[in-house]
């Protein structure tokens, strides 16, 4: 381009940082519902950048007004599909080229700006360095223009066509639901429902610590704070009392016995590491709390568990019992099981046993409280989950190549299965937490951290509430980066740019 591009002159910064920041609250078919990823560009800003760097400039000032509303108009989520407006800013940029100029974005990360060069009409190429990252890549800018798109099927017993719309879609619905139903045959019985028949969402946990008053003794339980519900229309909360030397609760609040006067919820045994013993009300300070659990003396309680009726609407809470805590043991003793099982047969510890990246990479704290490996992250019933469910979706793999999909395919399909297991593990972790103002978990990661988490939240995958193996919001990523009509991206690895251009394969 020998003129300025309209992005050296102009761009319509305010509205597009408007615009930009709604994105954050579009779930449907947005590609941070895919996997999560730090500092993911918004697409509205990614689309409007690249087509305002790839169109000419003008000092014709009419022409530069509706220049400059036609990128506002672009860059709006809800034209991302608009074929008037996408095709229109796909031929000004032809006009300008004669070909589909070529994009490289060496630092790829969440997928953004390849994502909107490549529904601009433009041949991108992506390179990351990030393996997670360029997985991520092959799922938003490859497979979904590969193979989500309609394919005819003709059955050889008759002479009608049918049309799949989208066969990944149909197929990463089909061996999710596979996964979860194979999943839910071994290991769902360690979730098991209530005699009312009310299904756990999930159960909260306190780590412990000892009293270090020597006279007392008594096991801490670790909480930031007691509520379980803290709506307008509910207040439920966790209430601890001593019985001899012993820290015990009940629940109280809105539906169960009444909060006791001048309890406050909000106020719990534990505040920056530094914690306070109800028994004898003495204090143990952070270092000692922290020495506590390098030393590996900290332990665990289940203090509740969620509940949820299927014929009834909200959740309901009840402590957990010597019930809820034997078939915890007993899922710990199949995990022995299974994991010696699985070792024998994969050759490595499904458990991950790498050493964590070190302190305050990416936000990670937790190695001062003694957590070093990965597999540290999770309990023995989430390790038992995760690596049954990856067992699941390499056996899927299996069963498809058996069944005659093609190795690349299916290879696809389950790059989407194992993003599956990736969310279910930031779910199923002991930094998930319980979150009483919208009374459902929160994930490990949400604020891209991972810092301690005294009382945990343990999510049960085979429950429908948040957090489960839930595959609907990745079907729509997918639906909708199958209907941005352009050719595959070819990727490269970051390493070794020579082998990129059409070789995916090795990428
Ligand atoms: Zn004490």
């Amino acid at each position: 381009m020998k003129r300025k591009s309209f992005i050296e002159t102009s761009f319509p910064v305010k509205e597009i940082s408007e615009i930009s920041a709604k994105e954050k609250n579009i779930r449907h078919g947005h590609i941070s519902t895919l996997h999560i990823w730090w500092a993911r560009r918004p697409l509205a800003s990614s689309r409007a950048t690249n087509y305002a760097a790839l169109i000419p400039s003008t000092e014709n000032i009419e022409e530069w007004n509706s220049i400059r509303h036609f990128i506002i108009e672009l860059a709006k989520w809800e034209n991302s599909l608009n074929s008037n407006i996408i095709n229109k800013a796909r031929e000004d940029i032809l006009k300008e080229y004669g070909k589909p100029p070529r994009v490289l974005d060496p630092f790829s990360g969440g997928g953004s700006i390849p994502l909107e060069a490549l529904r601009l009409g433009c041949e991108v190429h992506a390179v990351e360095y990030n393996p997670v990252a360029v997985l991520i890549l092959k799922c938003t800018l490859e497979y979904p223009q590969k193979y989500g798109r309609p394919k005819e099927l003709k059955e050889d017993w008759s002479l009608l066509k049918t049309t799949i719309k989208n066969p990944l879609l149909e197929d990463v619905k089909k061996w999710g639901e596979w996964v979860l139903e194979e999943s839910k045959k071994e290991i769902g019985r360690f979730y098991p429902k209530d005699d009312d028949g009310s299904i756990p969402v999930g159960y909260i946990w306190a780590r412990t610590i000892a009293c270090q008053n020597l006279s007392c003794n008594a096991e801490i339980p670790l909480m930031r704070q007691f509520w379980l519900a803290k709506k307008n229309n509910k207040k439920v909360s966790l209430y601890p009392y001593v019985e001899g030397r012993e820290v015990k609760f009940k629940i109280v609040g809105d539906g169960y016995e009444k909060m006791p006067a001048g309890f406050e919820p909000e106020r719990g045994t534990v505040s920056r590491a530094v914690a306070v013993c109800p028994v004898c009300g003495g204090t143990v300070d952070d270092s000692t709390t922290r020495k506590l659990f390098q030393q590996g003396k900290a332990g665990q309680r289940m203090v509740a568990v969620v509940l949820h009726h299927p014929d009834e609407k909200g959740k309901t809470y009840r402590i957990a019992t010597a019930r809820d805590m034997e078939v915890f043991r007993q899922a710990e003793k199949y995990l022995e099981e299974k994991r010696e099982k699985l070792m024998e047969e994969w050759g490595i510890d499904p458990v991950p046993d790498e050493e964590l990246p070190p302190k305050e990479t990416l936000g990670f704290r937790v190695q001062r409280y003694g957590m070093l490996k990965w597999g540290d992250l999770f309990n023995s019933r989430q390790k038992l989950a995760l690596i049954t469910f990856s067992e699941k979706v390499r056996q899927a793999y299996q069963k498809m190549i058996e069944e005659g999909y093609g190795q690349d395919y299916a290879k696809a399909v389950v790059s989407y299965l194992a993003i599956g297991i990736n969310r279910l593990a930031t779910y199923l972790a002991v930094l998930t937490r319980w979150r009483s103002d919208v009374l459902s978990f929160e994930r490990a990661f949400d604020r891209q951290a991972l810092p301690m988490v005294w009382d945990y939240g343990e999510v049960n995958p085979f429950s429908d509430a948040r957090g489960c193996w839930d595959l609907e919001p990745m079907l729509e990523a997918i639906d909708h980066s199958s209907r941005i009509n352009s050719a595959p991206t070819p990727q490269s690895s970051a390493t070794s740019q020579e082998n990129g251009g059409d070789d995916n394969e090795n990428s």
